[in-house]
């Protein structure tokens, strides 16, 4: 990606060529966005709950309509594999007929009991106009995180994909406009973190503002929005731990570490980042681990066959090959290199890779490691799993494998974390609420919760 002459020029991760370009918005850019949005969310939020439901679901439709043209953008903006792409896409589909179908209720209030002054009852009311800023790991998901709910629920929504990969972004606003959602109620801007992001953060006339993004850009955008009234969705880094116990179905733990740290070629927020094994089975479930590892297909994603696609970007690679380098990074016993013979030396590739022990302090334990790399620790009981799961500052997700129920619910009850799976990892349906804890963030989206956040309560009471 670079920016130059008004103009972003997103780069193919896979071949270093150029996939697109995009307007470089700045800050008045982002003031006029904002001033089109409240215009816009004055008439939004009087329109009845089945028209709003209508074009959610319009969106969805045409959304589903072009996934294969949406996914292979996908692919070429952001670098992932082709069915990954498309799930994503789906995924946007599925969060905005999920909200579409909740819209009828997206704003129920209570009725209270009467007391000496009178019955009372709460309306709940949209907030006004909304913003957003997402990261270019998972940049269509995410928009249908931010943007279904506070769009049924009657807001406006400005929003800033990252200038790595603003392009479909771009293309699902123009199918939302097709599908009838009115002009300004959903707006993108384009741009970057400092010129775009810190206007959103700073804006006064934005009721509220969901970051997706790194702890560090998100504790600037908390400064930056620090007295302007609204109110913060942080959705921030995270580095789960995933625990095998001795109990478990070793066939399934292994195809889940696979998927759950080799998935996105390991850039999701809520990746497998550090697995524990016990001590029983970790010969067995690392030789079976590798096995599988090997057989993943490194290359461009848009190919068939290929099972993993490069990293978004050479600051990537070149992190993940300084996280190795460092001291007490462990052994590794699969992977471990960036890949640059032929067509590779265009992009930015790296081999899947399984790093055994690390050191308690190495980054690979200790930080988050948004890449391919999965360091594997055995561990002689689950208390000392949990220990190890909760040392670092993050509390996204967390996953745990065993055949016992009381393994499950202890794990569940223990580990710091705001999303727990048990025999999975990753999967995020739009019924739930997600979110993190600690350094990961705060605030939940999708499921009701994200409802609650776009609306406001006001209290009636009606004496007699
Ligand atoms: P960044 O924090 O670098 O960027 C996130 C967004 O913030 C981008 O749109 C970026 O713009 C923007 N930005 C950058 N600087 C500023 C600023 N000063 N003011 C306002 N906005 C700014 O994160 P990455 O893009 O590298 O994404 C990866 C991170 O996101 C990982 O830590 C990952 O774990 C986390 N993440 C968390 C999720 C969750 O739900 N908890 C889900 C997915 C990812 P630009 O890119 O244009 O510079």
């Amino acid at each position: 990606m670079t920016e130059e002459s008004g103009k972003i020029t997103v780069t193919n991760p896979a071949t270093g060529e150029i996939a697109g370009t995009a307007k470089l918005c700045n800050a008045d850019d982002v003031n006029a966005a904002v001033e089109k949005a409240y215009d816009a969310f004055l008439k939004w939020s009087a329109v009845g709950a089945n028209k709003r439901a209508a074009i959610l679901f319009k969106t969805a439709e045409l959304v589903r309509r072009n996934q294969d043209e949406l996914a292979r953008l996908l692919t070429t903006e952001q670098g992932k594999i082709l069915p990954e792409a498309k799930n994503e896409v789906q995924g946007f589909a599925a969060v905005y007929e999920f909200y579409a179908s909740i819209t009828g209720t997206a704003r129920n209030g209570d009725a209270l009991p009467k007391s000496d002054y009178g019955y009372a009852f709460t309306m709940r009311e949209p907030i006004g106009v909304c913003g957003a800023i997402i990261p270019w790991n998972m940049p269509v998901l995410i928009m249908a995180w931010k943007t279904a709910p506070a769009i049924a629920a009657g807001n406006s929504i400005v929003l800033k994909p990252s200038a790595k990969t603003p392009l479909c972004a771009l293309a699902i606003a123009a199918l939302a406009k097709e599908a009838g959602m009115p002009d300004g109620v959903l707006e993108i801007v384009t741009g970057s973190g400092e010129g775009v992001g810190r206007a959103l953060a700073q804006s006064r006339n934005i009721a509220s503002l969901s970051f997706t993004g790194s702890v560090a850009t998100g504790k600037e955008v908390e400064r930056l929005s620090c007295g302007t009234g609204k109110r913060l969705i942080m959705e921030l880094g995270g580095s789960d731990p995933m625990v095998v116990c001795a109990d478990a179905d070793i066939d399934k733990a292994v195809a889940g570490a696979v998927s759950g740290r080799f998935y996105n070629c390991g850039q999701t927020c809520t990746a497998v980042k550090r697995l524990f094994v016990a001590d029983e089975i970790a010969d067995e479930f690392t030789e079976k681990l590798k096995a599988a590892t090997a057989k993943i297909t490194v290359g461009n994603g848009i190919l068939k066959g290929i099972r993993m696609g490069p990293l978004n970007s050479r600051e990537g690679l070149a992190g993940i090959e300084s996280a190795l380098e460092r001291k007490g990074s462990g052994e590794v016993v699969s992977g471990g290199n960036r890949l640059t013979e032929g067509a590779f030396g265009a992009g930015n590739f790296f081999e899947p890779t399984i790093v055994l022990n690390p050191d308690e302090k190495s980054p690979l334990l200790s930080e988050e490691i948004f890449g391919p790399v999965l360091p594997v620790v055995s561990v002689n009981s689950l208390e000392s799993a949990i220990e190890y799961a909760n040392k670092t500052p993050f509390g996204l997700g967390a996953s745990v494998w065993t055949t016992s129920l009381k393994n499950s619910y202890t794990f569940a009850e223990s580990v710091d974390a705001g999303i727990v799976w048990v025999n999975r990892h990753l999967k995020i349906p739009p019924e739930v609420p997600f979110g993190g804890e600690k350094a990961s963030g705060y605030g939940r989206e999708n499921g009701l919760d994200a409802l609650k956040h776009y609306t406001r309560d006001k209290t009636v009471i009606i004496s007699p």
